[in-house]
C-alpha cells in the first residue's frame, strides 16, 4: 500500500514536474529558503510558571517561535541552547532581576470606550446604542478608540481580554488585525452587540424564544467568540436593586445557551439581582458577570453547572465617586452595592465557585486593569488566589487552558515581569517592567 502510494505520487510528481517546470522549481525554492526559527531566552530571576504552585529561582524560558520549548534550570547562554538550525535568530531577554509570571488576563473589558473621557460617559453603548451602532462613524471612531484601549491594555501586562459588548463591527475587525500582527494588542475575544431584551431589531435586542435565537445568530455571524446577555439591569440604575427581578425568561436565556452552544460558543451574563443571576445560571451561562447579589442559591447552582464568577468589583471606585451627589432611592441602592459586592465575592469563592478576574475596564479606565486584582485582596482573596483568577481560571472560562494561562510547554509565550513579588503585594502588578505575548517583546525593562 505504502509502495503504491510513493510510486503515485512519483507519478504526479513528474507529470508537474514536465507540465509545470517553474512551479516545481518555485516549490523547491520555498522549501530551501524556509525562515529560520527565531528563539527568544528569557531569563527569569523568580518564575511562577503556574499560579497556584509555588515559583521557582533562576530559570531560562526557551521560547520558539512564539510557544514555549522548553523551561530549564539556571541563566543557559545562546550557546548553550540546542537550536534547530545554524540560522536561527536566538534573542535574550534579561529578567533575572524581575518575578516572572504568566501574562494577564481581564474576562471583561469594554475596549470600545470609556466612560468619563471628554465627558461622553456612555459613547458607543447605552440607551441610545441602536441608532449608535446603524452609524458607520462611530464605528470606526469606536475603531481607533480601541486600537489605543487595546495598546494600554497589552502594556498594563494584559496578554489576554474578553470583550462583553461593543456595538458595531469594529470589534471583531480589531481582534482579527492583532491576531494578522497588522496592529499590537491583547489577543481578543469578543462579544458583537450586547443581547438585550427588546423589539427584535435584527442586532442584539430579542424578547422571544425565535428572536433570542436569531439574536443570537446574528452575532455568531458578525464574528462574536462569545455571547454577551444582559441578564438583569444594570447595577447602577435605579433597577438595580437585590430583589430586581430578571428582565429575561428563562425560556429564551436557554434558547441564548442553545443557540451559541451550536457553534460551541459561550455565554456571559451580566446579572446583580439575586434572581437574575439564578436564572441566568440554571440556563446554562458560562459566567455570571458582576453577580453583586449572589446568594447561597447561586453558589449551589454556580458549581452544579461550572459557571465562574466575574466581579468587575472596580466598579466601586466609580460608585464612591458617584455617590457623592446621590440622594434617595439611588444612594440607598448604591450603598447596598457597596456594602454587598466585595463579601458576596468572598462569600461565593469560599463556596467554591471559581472566581475570573474581570475589571470592566471601559466603565473603569483602561491600562489600570490590574485595580481588580488590588481589589480581591481587599477582600479576602490571597494574593495567590488573585493572580489565579486572572490567569488560570481565565483561560478556563474561555475554554483555552491548553494555549494560554500558564508558562508551560507548548503554550502561548505570554508573560510579564515586575520587581518584586506580586505574592506579596499584588499592587505590584500595577506596574509591569516587561510584557511579552507570542514571544515578541512588548515592553522590556529601561
Ligand atoms: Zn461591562
Amino acid at each position: 500500500m505504502i509502495s503504491e502510494i510513493m510510486r503515485k505520487t512519483a507519478v504526479v510528481s513528474t507529470a508537474l514536474a514536465i507540465a509545470l517546470p517553474g512551479a516545481v522549481a518555485a516549490f523547491a525554492d520555498a522549501e530551501e529558503t524556509k525562515a529560520p526559527s527565531e528563539y527568544l531566552l528569557v531569563h527569569a530571576g523568580s518564575l511562577l510558571a503556574v499560579p497556584g504552585e509555588a515559583a521557582v529561582e533562576q530559570v531560562t524560558i526557551v521560547v520558539r517561535d512564539g510557544i514555549i520549548h522548553e523551561v530549564l534550570d539556571g541563566f543557559v547562554s545562546r550557546d548553550e541552547v540546542d537550536v534547530d538550525s545554524d540560522e536561527a535568530v536566538v534573542d535574550t531577554l534579561d529578567l533575572s532581576d524581575y518575578f516572572v509570571l504568566p501574562g494577564l488576563m481581564d474576562m471583561h473589558v469594554h475596549l470600545s470606550f470609556e466612560f468619563g473621557v471628554d465627558g461622553q460617559r456612555s459613547h458607543g453603548i447605552g440607551d441610545g446604542y441602536a441608532q449608535q451602532y446603524k452609524s458607520a462613524k462611530d464605528d470606526v471612531y469606536n475603531f481607533a478608540t480601541a486600537i489605543s484601549n487595546a495598546q494600554k491594555t497589552l502594556h498594563a501586562g494584559y496578554t489576554t481580554v474578553r470583550n462583553v459588548g461593543s456595538e458595531g463591527w469594529h470589534i471583531t475587525a480589531l481582534r482579527d488585525a492583532i491576531n494578522d500582527g497588522n496592529l499590537s494588542g491583547p489577543r481578543i475575544f469578543t462579544a458583537a452587540h450586547t443581547i438585550r431584551v427588546g423589539a427584535d431589531d435584527g442586532a442584539g435586542s430579542c424578547a422571544s424564544v425565535d428572536s433570542c435565537r436569531r439574536a443570537t445568530r446574528a452575532q455568531i455571524d458578525m464574528g462574536a467568540d462569545v455571547i454577551k446577555v444582559y441578564a438583569t439591569c444594570s447595577g447602577s440604575k435605579p433597577c438595580g436593586y437585590q430583589s430586581a427581578p430578571s428582565v429575561f425568561l428563562e425560556d429564551e436565556l436557554r434558547a441564548i445557551v442553545e443557540t451559541a452552544a451550536t457553534r460551541d460558543i459561550r455565554v456571559a451574563a451580566h446579572a446583580h439581582g439575586t434572581k437574575g443571576i439564578n436564572l441566568a445560571a440554571s440556563a446554562g451561562v458560562a459566567s455570571i458577570e458582576h453577580g453583586s447579589y449572589n446568594d447561597e442559591q447561586s453558589h449551589k447552582i454556580m458549581k452544579r453547572n461550572g459557571v465562574f464568577l466575574v466581579p468587575t468589583l472596580s466598579v466601586q471606585d466609580n460608585i464612591h465617586e458617584d455617590i457623592v451627589g446621590a440622594e434617595g432611592k439611588m444612594l440607598e441602592i448604591m450603598q447596598a452595592f457597596l456594602d454587598n459586592h466585595g463579601p458576596r465575592m468572598l462569600a461565593a469563592h469560599k463556596a467554591g465557585v471559581k472566581i475570573a478576574a474581570g475589571s470592566d475596564a471601559g466603565v473603569t479606565k483602561h491600562g489600570n486593569n490590574a485595580r481588580e486584582l488590588e481589589f480581591y485582596v481587599e477582600n479576602g482573596l490571597t494574593p495567590e488566589e488573585a493572580i489565579v483568577a486572572a490567569t488560570v481560571h481565565a483561560a478556563e472560562l474561555l475554554g483555552m487552558s491548553d494555549r494560554i494561562g500558564t508558562i508551560e510547554v507548548g503554550k502561548a509565550a505570554d508573560l510579564i515581569a515586575v520587581s518584586s513579588s506580586p505574592l506579596e503585594n499584588i499592587s505590584v502588578l500595577k506596574n509591569v517592567d516587561a510584557v511579552v505575548k507570542d514571544g515578541a517583546v512588548v515592553v522590556a525593562p529601561q
